[in-house]
């Protein structure tokens, strides 16, 4: 096929970061501190990336509402993660922990604070004291219940004062590698104007969030479509433990917003349709405030076994399409959802400290939260799995053979961070307020591991000066723009947003709370399916200046990607573990499965917009059960 003809602008910098959510972003500061010169690549606006929407909090043993230490921290991360957590990164993230808040308060983080001026700290799930002996810790760091809207415009407004290149609204469309596997730049495409622009870079970060937008009901914003998975998958890299996918107890029923764990932090707590607190039954210790795999999966059973809230009639006009009972007509109504009550609270708490969640339960649900429940649902929310790294963020690419020992093969010239990456801190289960904690832990780990790499390699220290970045090849060029020339020039007959109204309808079907073998192996065919119908998607823009139809496809593709991964991986997994609940394999098998997933998906080669064709590979990884430093946290079974 003859390369599209496509004038190409050319950029020069020591680092690339690709994102610019609180990872990226936390990321191209610490390149800047290091003195070397970086572009920050972004398709939203900076202060539009989903960081922005985080509620709850920011983990870290600061101690200040009661004694905490990051042993204790250590060890429910890696008991949250049911043991597949890397114990070193987790170790290198609680130790970095306390260091990272100070420092986000010295870049004017507005943290809420106590009577005597300290940081506040509310509860979280699956956060304890003294090795899950103790009562619940309180250790996260909380600005009200808009957390991440304070980081994101601290560290944006940090990013504009040390003068940080930004190349805002520019669609990064894959990486650029070379013969030998190196990682050169990426190639991109300025969404206001249509060029299309070639960086190149000593090291590329690739920083670009998850991909929540794989479900229907989810608390991610549209733009979180694992663009990076997908461009990592491209290039030939895995994606690590995709099928560990979080659920988070409390989405709004029917629209799928997000009410912050906080707010069981805070002392709410959920109900069925007896009225009855029957968290009490499944997580006798820790209750509403059990890890949010263990929350999610008891009002699921709670649902199937009756005791769901039947939906009222006012809340049915926004419960967009899908009622889950079949009932018709004059049939007994299922209930499908539960409460959660904060009407307790005084009015004070929840406008000091859950105003966001009171406007979003007012303006998604009509509720008042001073005097009804909120209806809820577990809808998806974080990907545990990502492109895999070291802790130093490069990112690895084993060779997948068996009896191979290059299971931390470093890809020179990559590194991962935030949602994107796979460092791996959440293992199978994200304790909820570790994420924020990861983006600015693992943002300045990446930034780190760039200068320590780049003063090693005689990079100049001159921002913004020439480096010698090295060459793509000539061919992995011309296939990422045949690529997106062939989505530009598509004129079959299914439109991208069925195409993806079809994939999130199987991933919520199939995929789920709960697995078995059959369903997810109708899901796998039934993705299969529509990978055969890409060839015939239709994208009527042709244009290139703000053509978002052709930007969704694009990103229709990274969903596929991200979403064929995660469900193939479900069904090869045959045990429990964290997220992962297999009905047909109930219990966590250590001995076979205690291991880190590993896919591979070949589309590039077939170039899958004309061909239809994809091929999966897999292999498994062995988890660092070795820390830095502490005692390694032997395997427990994981109650709470
Ligand atoms: C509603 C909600 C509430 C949450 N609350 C909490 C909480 O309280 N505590 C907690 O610890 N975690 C929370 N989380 C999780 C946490 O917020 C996210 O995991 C985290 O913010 C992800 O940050 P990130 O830097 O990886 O990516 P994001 O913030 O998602 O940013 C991704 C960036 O990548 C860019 N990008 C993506 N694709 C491309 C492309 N093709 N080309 C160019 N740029 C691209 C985007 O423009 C964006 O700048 C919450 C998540 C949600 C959805």
């Amino acid at each position: 096929m003859p390369t599209p003809a496509y004038d190409i602008v050319d950029h020069c910098y020591d680092v690339l970061v690709v994102g610019a959510g609180g990872s990226g972003l936390r990321a191209t500061l610490g390149v800047l501190e290091g003195g070397f010169s970086t572009a920050c690549i972004t398709k939203l606006f900076p202060t539009r990336s989903h960081t922005v929407a985080a509620q709850g909090g920011i983990s870290a043993s600061l101690g200040n509402m009661g004694e905490d230490h990051w042993s204790w921290h250590m060890y429910d991360t890696v008991k949250g993660s049911d043991w597949l957590g890397d114990q070193d990164a987790i170790e290198y993230m609680v130790r970095a922990a306390v260091d990272s808040i100070v420092e986000l308060e010295h870049y004017g983080m507005p943290f809420s604070r106590t009577e005597d001026g300290n940081i506040y700290q509310r509860p979280f799930g699956g956060m304890t004291t003294n090795f899950g002996k103790g009562p619940a810790a309180e250790r996260t760091c909380a600005a009200a219940d808009r957390t991440g809207h304070a980081m994101l415009h601290t560290l944006y407004q940090q990013c504009l004062k040390g003068n940080a290149a930004f190349f805002i609204e520019y669609f990064v469309l894959d990486l650029l590698m070379d013969d030998d596997g190196r990682c050169c730049g990426v190639l991109a495409w300025n969404l206001a104007d249509g060029t299309i622009h070639r960086f190149r870079a000593r090291a590329t970060i690739l920083a670009t969030g998850g991909y929540g937008r794989i479900y229907f009901s989810c608390t991610s914003a549209h733009s979180c479509t694992g663009d990076g998975g997908g461009m990592a998958l491209r290039a030939g890299l895995p994606l690590q433990d995709p099928e560990f996918v979080q659920f988070h107890p409390t989405g709004i029923y029917g629209a799928g917003c997000l009410i912050t764990e906080g707010a069981r932090g805070e002392g709410g707590y959920l109900t069925n349709s007896e009225g009855e607190r029957f968290m009490e039954r499944y997580a006798p210790s820790a209750k509403d405030l059990a890890s949010r795999d263990v929350v999610s999966r008891a009002m699921t059973l709670e649902i199937r076994e009756g005791r769901g809230i039947v939906a009222q009639s006012k809340v049915q006009g926004k419960s967009k399409g899908k009622s889950k009972g079949k009932s018709s007509g004059k049939e007994v109504e299922k209930g499908d959802h539960i409460l959660l009550h904060l009407e307790h609270l005084s009015p004070a708490i929840l406008h000091e400290r859950l105003p966001g969640i009171s406007d979003t339960a007012r303006i998604f649900a009509d509720v008042d939260v001073t005097r009804q429940p909120i209806p809820v649902l577990p809808t998806c929310h974080y990907n545990m799995g990502g492109v895999p790294s070291l802790h130093s963020t490069e990112v690895v690419n084993p060779s997948g053979k068996q009896g191979g020992n290059d299971s931390d093969r470093v890809v020179e010239g990559l590194l991962a961070i935030g949602e994107a990456g796979c460092v791996s801190v959440h293992g199978a289960n994200r304790l909820g307020s570790n994420s924020l904690l990861d983006l600015v832990v693992f943002g300045r780990a990446a930034a780190e591991t760039c200068v320590r790499l780049l003063r090693g390699d005689g990079g100049t220290s001159a921002r913004g000066g020439q480096v010698a970045a090295p060459q793509p090849s000539q061919s992995c060029e011309q296939r990422v723009l045949a690529r997106f020339d062939s989505y530009r020039q598509a004129s079959g007959e299914h439109r991208t947003a069925s195409l993806r109204d079809s994939l999130q309808h199987i991933m919520q079907e199939d995929c789920s709370v709960f697995r078995t073998k059959e369903v997810l192996a109708s899901g796998l065919q039934r993705i299969d399916e529509l990978w055969q119908q890409l060839p015939e998607i239709s994208v009527s823009d042709r244009s290139l200046v703000w053509n978002s139809d052709l930007m969704e496809s694009l990103e229709f593709e990274n969903l596929l990607l991200c979403a064929s991964a995660t469900i193939a991986c479900a069904h090869r997994r045959e045990e429990s573990r964290g997220a992962h609940a297999r009905e047909d394999f109930p219990k966590r098998d250590d001995e076979k499965w205690m291991q880190h997933s590993l896919v591979w998906i070949d589309s590039a080669e077939n170039n899958a917009i004309s061909t239809g064709k994809y091929r999966t590979r897999f292999a498994m990884r062995p988890v660092h059960s070795k820390p830095l430093t502490a005692k390694p946290i032997p395997p427990q079974e994981r109650v709470y």
